[in-house]
């Protein structure tokens, strides 16, 4: 697979031309997705464009994402049936975007916007590059070729995938272009403390209870270098929080010395189940998610199953080294 499939240019140049822009990302969005619709659409209106922008139910913005300028959010019930140009953002299958992907399709142009390995290809326009550490890289590149004005707010949203995505600018995909990117950001007036406080430093007090449960709960299996653990609603409930704040546990969990692979499995209250996955590098993860129906990138996947957590977890075992 090539590293770019399609260009900033030919994006552009469909964006620039659109009367309204409706921008979607995956369900339950994390700092990326919502980071990269929050973006494209506040430019997209600074810049004259009718723009909006929304994801499927359950349409929560989560506590630590309260900084961003939500003003061109809204619900997945009032996104607009008709639109000159939808775009895909931070995913580019239209499983991940819920009951969305029918009013995306409903759009006279579909661009997705992705830095994901996926099979199949969805869109009339697209910009997929796979070493982008964020699908944020892509629409600032995006924005930037445009010459629409980056803003405090948009820039704020922009740094939040990248800061996210990259774990603080930890992971392999970092590269010099993700710093110069935010660079540029942090001239655009971001704010990386307050940020960070906000993204890395807060939880509610009862997060300390379901860490605890799952950090109890995890088992080490030496033999495959492999750590798992499990979540429940009952643990959720316990502590009166809400399933996306689970969003970090997955990092609590990989942390042990010797594994080179992690997963957290969140039970759901319909029995379904959610999986992340954790590779230190050695070990492609999201072939294993793929496995499942799922995906994501060499080092973070995930996917969902209505299998037991045990079945799961033998049969990611067979599938480790
Ligand atoms: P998570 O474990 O939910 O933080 O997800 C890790 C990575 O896998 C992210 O890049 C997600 O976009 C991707 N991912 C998570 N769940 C799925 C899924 N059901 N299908 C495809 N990709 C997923
Ligand atoms: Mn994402
Ligand atoms: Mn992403």
């Amino acid at each position: 697979m090539t590293e770019r499939i399609g260009s900033v240019g030919g994006v552009a140049a469909v964006l620039a031309d659109a009367a309204s822009i409706g921008v979607v990302g995956h369900v339950g969005p994390d700092g990326d997705a919502l980071g990269s619709m929050v973006a494209l659409s506040l430019a997209a209106r600074e810049a004259g464009i009718e723009a909006v922008a929304s994801f499927d139910e359950p349409f929560i913005v989560p506590e630590e994402m309260s900084f961003l300028d939500t003003s061109t959010l809204v619900s997945p019930a009032d996104f607009p049936d008709a639109l000159d140009v939808a775009v895909v953002v931070d995913t580019s299958v239209p499983a991940r975007v819920g009951a969305l992907a029918g009013k995306l399709d409903a759009a006279d142009q579909l661009v997705v916007i992705d830095h994901h390995i996926s099979d199949g290809e969805w869109g009339d326009h697209l910009l997929i590059d796979r070493t982008a550490a964020a699908a944020a890289e892509l629409v600032y590149e995006v924005v930037v070729e445009l010459g629409w004005e980056i803003t405090p707010a948009v820039a704020t949203a922009l740094y939040t995938g990248i800061v996210t995505d990259t774990g603080r600018f930890q992971y392999s995909s970092t590269s010099p272009r993700t710093h110069h990117i935010a660079a540029h950001l942090l001239e655009r007036g971001v704010h990386p403390d307050v940020i960070g406080q906000k993204l890395f430093e807060e939880a509610s007090f009862g997060y300390y209870s379901v860490a605890s449960r799952v950090l109890d709960r995890a088992v080490l299996d030496t033999d495959h270098n492999f750590i798992w653990s499990v979540t429940t609603n009952d643990d959720l409930d316990h502590a009166g929080i809400s399933a996306h704040e689970t969003d970090g546990l997955i990092d609590l969990v990989r942390m042990a010395r010797g594994t080179e692979v992690a997963c957290l499995l969140k039970v759901k209250g319909s029995g379904v189940v959610k999986g992340s996955l954790r590779s230190r590098g050695s070990v492609d993860v999201a072939s294993i998610a793929a496995a499942f129906g799922g995906g994501g990138h060499h080092n973070a996947a995930g996917f969902t199953s209505d299998k037991e957590p045990q079945a799961i977890i033998s049969e990611i075992t067979e599938m480790l080294p």
